[in-house]
């Protein structure tokens, strides 16, 4: 899949052993050959910001041949995968740098993919980019900026608006609804409101993209600072409807006395509540999807209220359709879908072997499931801290016994590794019986066997493995 300005290639530069240019020698290649060269999009709206080190991307009245000729001339590493779009990518400075042909393009209407065509200024090259604050250029020799729709104003003012008319814009590549609605939760900005009436007008074209275009809008926004925000326009707008249709029912999907909210509601407090930790997009996706099996299972109670009895148990089967659709990677879907499935899991703490069966069932995901449960819990009626608190102590006493059964394991004890290698107390100890331990449960270490465990712990401690 190759976005406009997005490509497989992004990112820093991994250790290939490939020599970048410098931008100098870039700018210099361009300057001789009378070439003009803009600093565009993401990373003059991010400076403004005060946002460092965005990627820069370039716009260039010479053609995608020419960028690459200059390129190669300049021996830097190149790649093509987005030439038929009018992109080369660079290696300049170290990072994957994009120079782009200016766009004079044209869409066809309907169609999966944009059809480019290239444009002759800077300014044609603006009036096609989607949002204003994402159409300020910069000249890269001169420093001088050309910000024909008011940009800098609206990155001030923390606005998303259309260059344009709004509805034809969206009607050109509908993806920019969903691009408009991750740039707000990413930014934390507002969409203005035309921009946002032709996102209504437009929303139903969202079902002419292609699913991995969507997935990936949808992945980021959800990954935004400010979700929230995300996917109440996703709601507001109708794009839900289309994006996300699977969500829709939760949308008015009264609750009862232990809920602030509707469904939706709730959901989105969840999304908005939950420590992403280093788990960002799982937690997200999870938190996301925890109660989408609430409205397909809604009954009443003998008491006259409405119970959601096994919601989680449904709602893992259709996050995992959903997911599927989305296309999602297998191992991915199946942690957000094991989180649903387990959300309403509640252990007793005091018990030992309920804490175990909990945390084997969460297969090394049981702190993903706490920091769920916890932000599940902020906009009930009720206060649970308590419980996770004495959940989460409990989870982590067993972890630690788990690890000091594995190291008693170890033919060597940490006096004996100390006085054979001379080395004072530290990590390193905790470390080489772990892995002397794995060996005597794999088989390959017999438990009594010092002098083989000995050579071992050498090993790892001359190659600094542990
Ligand atoms: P980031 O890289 O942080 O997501 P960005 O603004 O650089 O933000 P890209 O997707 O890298 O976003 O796109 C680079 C620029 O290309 C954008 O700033 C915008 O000017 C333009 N652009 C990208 N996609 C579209 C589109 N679908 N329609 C119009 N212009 C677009
Ligand atoms: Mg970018």
């Amino acid at each position: 899949m190759l976005e406009r300005g997005r490509s497989p290639f992004r990112g820093a530069l991994c250790h290939t052993g490939l020599v970048s240019v410098s931008r100098a020698d870039l700018l210099e290649a361009f300057r001789r050959r009378g070439r003009q060269l803009w600093v565009v999009g993401g990373a003059i709206r991010d400076r403004l910001l005060g946002i460092a080190g965005s990627d820069a991307d370039y716009a260039t009245d010479a053609l995608p041949d020419e960028v690459e000729a200059i390129a190669r001339e300049l021996g830097a590493p190149v790649t093509t995968v987005g030439k038929k779009y009018g992109t080369i990518g660079i290696l300049v400075d170290g990072r994957w740098t994009e120079i782009t042909t200016f766009r004079g393009e044209s869409y066809t209407a309907g169609s999966r993919w944009p059809d480019v065509r290239f444009g002759t200024s800077i300014e044609e090259d603006l009036a096609r980019r989607d949002f204003t604050v994402n159409a300020i250029a910069e000249n890269a020799f001169t420093g001088e900026q050309i910000d024909l729709f008011g940009g800098a104003e609206d990155v001030a003012a923390r606005i998303i608006r259309a260059v344009g008319d709004p509805a034809t814009r969206f009607r050109e590549d509908p993806l920019r609804i969903l691009r408009g609605i991750r740039f707000a939760s990413q930014l934390g900005f507002t969409i203005e409101p035309r921009t946002l009436e032709g996102m209504r007008a437009t929303a139903h074209l969202i079902e002419t993209l292609s699913q991995e275009r969507v997935t990936a809008e949808l992945d980021r926004m959800l990954q935004g600072r400010e979700p929230a925000r995300g996917l109440e326009y996703l709601r507001e707008t109708g794009a839900l409807r289309y994006a996300l249709p699977e969500l829709e029912p939760m949308v008015g999907c009264e609750q009862n006395r232990f809920h602030k909210f509707d469904v939706w509601g709730h959901t989105v407090a969840t999304v908005d509540a939950i420590d992403v930790g280093e788990e960002r997009r799982l937690r997200r996706w999870a938190a996301l999807l925890h109660d989408l099996g609430k409205p397909a299972v809604r009954h009443p109670k003998p008491n006259g209220e409405w119970g959601f009895y096994r919601h989680e148990v449904v709602g893992a089967e259709l996050a995992a359709a959903l997911l599927d659709r989305l296309r999602f990677g297998r191992r991915e879907a199946e942690s957000v879908v094991l989180l649903v499935r387990r959300h309403m899991d509640r252990p007793d703490p005091d018990d030992p072997k309920a804490v175990r069966r909990f945390m084997a069932r969460l297969r090394g995901h049981w702190r993903d499931l706490l920091a769920l449960k916890r932000a599940d819990n902020a906009s009930h009626t009720y206060d649970d801290r308590e419980y996770h608190d004495r959940l989460e102590a409990a989870c982590e006493r067993v972890e630690r016994e788990e690890a000091e059964l594995l190291r008693a394991r170890s033919p060597l004890s940490g006096d004996e590794l100390m006085a054979i290698f001379g080395r004072p107390p530290g990590p390193w100890i905790a470390r080489v019986k772990e892995r002397l331990s794995s060996l005597v449960l794999d088989g390959e270490l017999a438990p009594g066997d010092k002098e083989a465990a000995a050579r071992i712990a050498r090993e790892l401690l001359e190659s600094q493995r542990v």
